[in-house]
């Protein structure tokens, strides 16, 4: 048996037009659309406040989006990728900040679908 290792390693031609980015928990360069955007915007009342996919001010975080889920789905990040990202320090690293374990707590209720049903 021979087995075949023309695997062909064609990626994807990334359109220049369209910006990239880097996933903070699997640093994969992915185009934009493929990723999700989480935005921490310093409230007063809450430890962090979490936009995803917000406007585009204060420092963005990326992490992978799930295949096929819309933009404006809330629980749409990758889990391994948010783990990584969590366990890395890098939600710190990306809004040049420091992160608690409360700041993580709200990141993972806000990111990680446990009860929310995807509708
Ligand atoms: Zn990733």
């Amino acid at each position: 048996m021979t087995p075949r290792h023309r695997r062909s390693k064609r990626v994807r031609a990334i359109d220049s037009h369209v910006p990239v980015r880097s996933c903070i928990g699997c640093r994969r360069r992915r185009p934009q659309s493929e990723l999700v955007r989480i935005t921490r915007t310093v409230d007063d009342d809450a430890p962090v406040s979490l936009v995803v996919d917000g406007p585009s001010s204060g420092r963005g975080a990326w992490l992978c989006r799930i295949e096929g889920t819309r933009s404006d789905a809330q629980f749409s990040v990758v889990e391994a990728c948010l783990d990584r990202a969590l366990s890395q320090q890098q939600f710190s690293r990306a809004w040049r900040t420091r992160v608690g374990p409360d700041d993580v707590e709200a990141i993972r209720a806000a990111l990680r679908r446990d009860e929310q049903p995807t509708s």
